[in-house]
């Protein structure tokens, strides 16, 4: 494949931003990949495993010469990434993201925005609940869906130019407005993390009589829970951004826990049976 740009940086050579570059790399789309991460020891990784072709721990000298930008750290820290190299970005740059909340991210960015450089958000749904440049892997993304969030604001051809890069990396790239991402991500992966979490926590801390019972889970606990092992600051930040979507789910699954808590209260058999049937038939649908 030619080369759809010379040169990109990468801010945050984590699982994303390492799979990323991997991926390209293994397409022949990218000829230089530069990594920058704030932790030393991730980006020597990077390099040695072969994921970035050189690496920076200077952000604003990173970036120079890059034909694009991609920003790979928790969703609260991105913005600041992006005011950090603003100054330093060669004209014509495109700076994109891979952050999972997409509205604050994209109104931050494009008053962020350097006269003639521009900005695409981005959200590739892949993950795994490790971290870091050495759980990376090139086919994560593939076969998998990337979400694009551009405005009225967004280059056409920097919006073709990212895009050409993610199909380069397998994904099947869509394009959405930035506030119903936040919705519908609310609902499908905000929300499992936090109910995930939250019934780790309920169980870990309900161990009254000291009987280690977390030690008793097998596959249904695990399988469940799984997505509990995920990064706490990247989670952290998720919550924090998008708070009003995720609010909102979590009330809706509040009411829908009360539902069923009256129908155990309440002896109703037919209507639990009524409540799984219609849950079991939603799941069955996805698969
Ligand atoms: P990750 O594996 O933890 O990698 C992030 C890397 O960025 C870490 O090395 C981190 O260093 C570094 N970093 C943090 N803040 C930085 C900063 N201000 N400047 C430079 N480097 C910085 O994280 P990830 O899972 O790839 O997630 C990255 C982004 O992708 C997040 O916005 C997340 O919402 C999004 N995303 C994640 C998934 C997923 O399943 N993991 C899926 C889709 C999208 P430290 O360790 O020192 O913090």
């Amino acid at each position: 494949m030619p080369f759809i740009i010379d040169r990109l940086a990468i801010i945050g050579v984590g699982l994303i931003g390492g799979s990323f570059a991997r991926a390209l790399r293994q397409a022949g789309a990218v000829k230089t990949i530069v990594g920058i991460d704030r932790d030393a020891s991730n980006l020597q990784q990077a390099l040695s495993l072969g994921v970035v072709d050189e690496i920076s721990g200077n952000p604003c000298q990173g970036v120079r010469g890059a034909d694009a930008v991609f920003i790979s750290v928790p969703v609260c820290s991105i913005p600041a990434a992006f005011q950090e190299i603003a100054a330093s970005l060669d004209p014509g740059c495109i700076v994109t993201d891979g952050g999972s909340v997409k509205a604050g991210i994209v109104s931050s960015c494009e008053e962020l925005l350097p006269q003639g450089s521009h900005f695409v958000g981005g959200h590739p749904i892949a993950g795994t609940e490790h971290s870091g440049a050495a759980a990376s892997f090139a086919a994560l993304f593939r076969g998998k869906r990337c979400i694009l969030t551009p405005t009225a604001n967004t280059d056409a051809e920097a919006l073709t130019i990212v895009s050409r890069l993610w199909e380069a990396a397998g994904a099947e790239v869509c394009t959405m407005d930035a506030q119903r991402h936040d919705r519908i991500f609310a609902e499908i992966s905000h929300l499992p993390h936090m109910v995930a979490y939250s019934l780790v926590h309920a169980v870990g801390t309900a161990d009254a009589e000291g009987e280690n019972i977390l030690s008793y889970t097998a596959g249904g606990f695990r399988d469940f829970t799984r997505i509990a092992s995920s990064d706490p600051v990247m989670w952290r930040d998720i919550a924090l951004m998008n708070r009003t979507a995720l609010l909102a789910s979590i009330d809706g699954f509040s009411s829908s826990l009360e539902v069923l808590r009256t129908s155990i209260e309440q002896g109703d058999g037919a209507g639990l049976a009524d409540f799984f049937t219609r849950a079991k038939r939603f799941r069955d649908g996805i698969i």
